[in-house]
């Protein structure tokens, strides 16, 4: 089947979502010339499990929703949300791929996940059905990813470009201390997201 659409997926547990994860939408969506950004927030991820300081589902996901209404580029796929047990990025690219197989799929993820990409489930399916795109992220510089990237490319075929991003030091976990510290967190997250986790308490 030849690929006539190009989209981009922003996964994340966004709990919260913040500037960081819109800097990486953006800088993808016009680097690589993609017509969509999907954003899927995780349902039940393996790799988050234990955590006992972040929001419900439904916060998550209206926060994301509040994050990029406006845009008419950025759409939200929030089928991870509703499965049960744990939610494996491969299965959600095998079913996106079934649903739309004339587009190429564009991974968005930060240099943290990219060292940790062999611990997920099944890398080189992943990489079957989709490119990467990397960002840069504090504790991590540009000759780890590259090295890791030209690994990934001999161990599992992976397609894997880097993706040219400002330095962002913003993550979740941060957003979620200062709220916890009762300090604002508006110059990383947009205004609605601020106010929502203000008005519905969600961190404290
Ligand atoms: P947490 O601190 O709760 O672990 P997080 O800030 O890392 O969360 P996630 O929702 O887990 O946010 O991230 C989704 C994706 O976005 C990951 O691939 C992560 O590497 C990337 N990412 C998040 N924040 C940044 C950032 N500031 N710069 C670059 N990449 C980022």
């Amino acid at each position: 089947m030849r690929e006539t659409h190009r989209k981009g997926i922003m996964g994340g547990t966004f709990d919260p979502i913040h500037n960081g994860h819109l800097a990486l939408a953006d800088c993808a969506l016009h680097q690589f010339d993609l017509e969509e950004i999907l954003f899927l927030p995780a349902g039940n991820p393996p790799h988050k499990q234990g955590r006992n300081d972040g929001a419900g589902a439904s916060d998550r996901l209206a926060m994301v929703r509040l994050a990029i209404s406006g845009n008419p580029r950025y759409a939200i796929d929030d089928e991870e949300m509703y499965r049960h047990g744990l939610t494996y990025t491969r299965d959600t690219l095998i079913r996106l791929n079934e649903r739309e197989p004339d587009t190429a799929f564009f991974f968005i993820i930060g240099a943290d996940s990219l060292m940790s990409f062999d611990t997920w489930y099944h890398p080189e399916a992943i990489c079957h059905y989709c490119s990467l795109l990397v960002a840069r992220r504090s504790g991590t510089d540009d000759r780890m990813i590259y090295r890791k990237m030209e690994e990934l490319r001999r161990e599992y075929a992976a397609s894997v470009f880097y993706l040219d991003v400002p330095f962002i030091d913003v993550s979740s976990t941060k957003l979620r201390r200062l709220c916890r510290e009762k300090i604002s967190i508006g110059s990383y997250v947009p205004e609605a997201v601020a106010n929502y986790i203000e008005t519905h308490d969600i961190y404290s």
